[in-house]
């Protein structure tokens, strides 16, 4: 294979596949996805967990254009969506296209030649364009906590999960409970000796309406495809809904009854209770479904414990209450880098400085896509793009329409580079303050990842999910294209300038 391509794809989950998937629909052929594993399938790869499951259901959580009749439960267990995930890409003939194990390490614009230089670590690879289907939730965030580098027991991450360690008998520790630790603390309880959950901050959980999907139902939806387009509508319908409840914290009230009836059904104990209820308006942080994780904390060898952890010895958690937790491993729940996206390290804008180095702790991107002063760069699940009540694969295929929009533009008018408008830039991100105003995430009085280390929302797409697919259409007057440029050298310590 040669070392330059038109089109270079980092990454082989829902993103990457997806870019990769519609541009050669629209006659992009010349493309190569730089995958750092050996296998398609991104965070449904990496996420192995016990009890690991989507908490969107299955018929909007997977391509519009390939949808599947076959899916065994309304909201599909993990290693069904990586099924389904590398049965998309077998069916649609990308394997010539995909370079495992290239992990992409450094990636810089070459204002001379006009192409992204790329190094992976497998070699060095040229391209004209760097579409980046990283992902928002692919590096692992570790606690950094006092005394942990000397805790001599097992420890790993929800996101990689040893599953060579078995947790039989042992008294684990689990830091963390959000969205992934309620899904594995239930499997794991019944087997473990001890399971000491350590929570800093409960969370609002709803009931999870699952359910088994019938023989009959899978006929029907293989005969009839506009059934499941119709049964995708419906869910599509009621997820948007909560939207009203993020921009009218009010409206949470009432759904936060729900919870507090499902919280009340399942936990007798009074103190228990109390632990887990939480103090913030509902929807502020992520909501959480579960049926089994309230039933399992109420089991003999579990102890929920809210004191916070001061420091780790050799084989204990000390909490700032003074008691010292003993436990032979530990389970990090503790979720991923978000704000500070492994993608900001990686691409480099025009004048050899770092996006991370440029966003300064608030990563913006004109519609969460593409970057001021970044030419010819595009990136899926970008800053803003990220949603807390519905599926990512929709706000991909929005990023995927203008990826596809811009690029036939550009081939249309034989211009090389594209770039957003600095100023059509800056009215998207002035945007997103105006609609993130008075919504439950900057009001609900809590702290979460979807505001950064600026108190800025730099994450969530902060209303409807047609609304962006609308405002994602692409018009070219909010760009530049070929524009000349002479960049000055910048500070020694930012990396290699690149001249114009
Ligand atoms: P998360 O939602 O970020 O939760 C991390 C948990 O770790 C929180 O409870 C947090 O407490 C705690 N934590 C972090 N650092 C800590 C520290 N130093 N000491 C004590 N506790 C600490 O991570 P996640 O559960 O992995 O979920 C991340 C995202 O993945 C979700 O929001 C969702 O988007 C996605 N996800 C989706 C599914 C799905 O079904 N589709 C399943 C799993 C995950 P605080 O709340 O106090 O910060």
């Amino acid at each position: 294979m040669s070392n330059h391509t038109h089109i270079a794809i980092v990454g082989s989950g829902f993103a990457g596949m997806g870019a990769a998937i519609r541009l050669r629909e629209h006659g992009f052929n010349d493309f190569a996805i730089f995958e750092r594993a050996d296998d398609v399938g991104g965070t449904w790869r990496d996420n192995t967990y016990p009890g690991c499951a989507c908490d969107v259901e299955s018929v909007l959580y997977s391509y519009s254009f390939d949808q599947n009749p076959n899916w065994s439960r309304s909201f599909s267990p993990q290693p069904e969506i990586q099924t389904y995930l590398q049965g998309v890409y077998r069916d649609k003939e990308l394997q010539p296209k995909t370079r495992f194990g290239h992990e992409v390490l450094d990636a810089r614009w070459d204002e001379a030649s006009k192409r992204w230089h790329i190094d992976t670590s497998k070699g060095f690879y040229t391209a004209d364009v760097l579409v980046s289907g990283m992902g928002g939730l692919c590096e692992p965030a570790y606690p950094s906590i006092k005394g942990l580098d000397t805790f001599e027991g097992k420890t790993f991450h929800s996101a990689r999960w040893d599953h060579d360690y078995d947790l039989s008998g042992k008294r684990v520790g689990v830091i963390g409970t959000g969205a992934s630790a309620i899904q594995f603390v239930p499997q794991i309880q019944p087997k473990v000796k001890q399971l000491t959950l350590f929570q800093r901050t409960p969370a609002w959980i709803i009931p999870r309406h699952d359910r088994a999907i019938s023989e009959r139902e899978h006929e029907l939806f293989g005969k009839y495809p506009a059934l499941l387009h119709f049964m995708r509508g419906i869910v599509y319908v009621r997820r948007e809904l909560f939207v009203l409840g993020f921009k009218n914290p009010t409206i949470m009230r009432l759904v936060e009854q729900v919870s507090k009836l499902h919280l009340r059904k399942a936990i007798q104990d009074p103190v228990l209770r109390k632990k887990l209820t939480p103090s913030f308006r509902l929807g502020c942080k992520r909501i959480l479904i579960s049926n089994d994780y309230y039933p399992s904390l109420t089991q003999p060898n579990v102890h929920v414990e809210t004191h916070g952890i001061k420091e780790i010895r050799a084989h204990s958690i000390v909490t700032t209450d003074g008691v010292e937790h003993e436990v032979d491993a530990l389970v990090f729940g503790t979720g991923f880098k978000v704000a500070d996206m492994p993608l900001g390290h990686i691409v480099h804008a025009r004048d050899g400085r770092s996006l991370h180095e440029h966003w300064q702790g608030s990563p913006e991107a004109h519609l969460g896509t593409m970057v001021k002063d970044v030419p010819n760069f595009f990136t899926i699940l970008g800053p803003n793009t990220g949603l807390g009540h519905t599926s990512m694969v929709l706000q991909i295929e929005s990023q995927v329409n203008l990826l596809i929009g811009a690029l036939e533009h550009m081939r249309e008018k034989k211009q090389r580079t594209i770039e957003p408008r600095p100023e059509a830039q800056a009215r998207f991100v002035d945007s997103i303050a105006g609609l993130t105003e008075g919504t439950v995430w900057t009001g609900g009085g809590c702290k979460s990842w979807y505001l950064d280390e600026n108190g800025k929302n730099s994450i969530l797409w902060p209303t409807f999910t047609f609304t962006f697919r609308r405002q994602a259409r692409f018009r070219p007057e909010e760009y530049l294209f070929d524009a000349v440029h002479k960049v000055e050298p910048v500070l020694q310590g930012y990396g290699t300038p690149i001249m114009a």
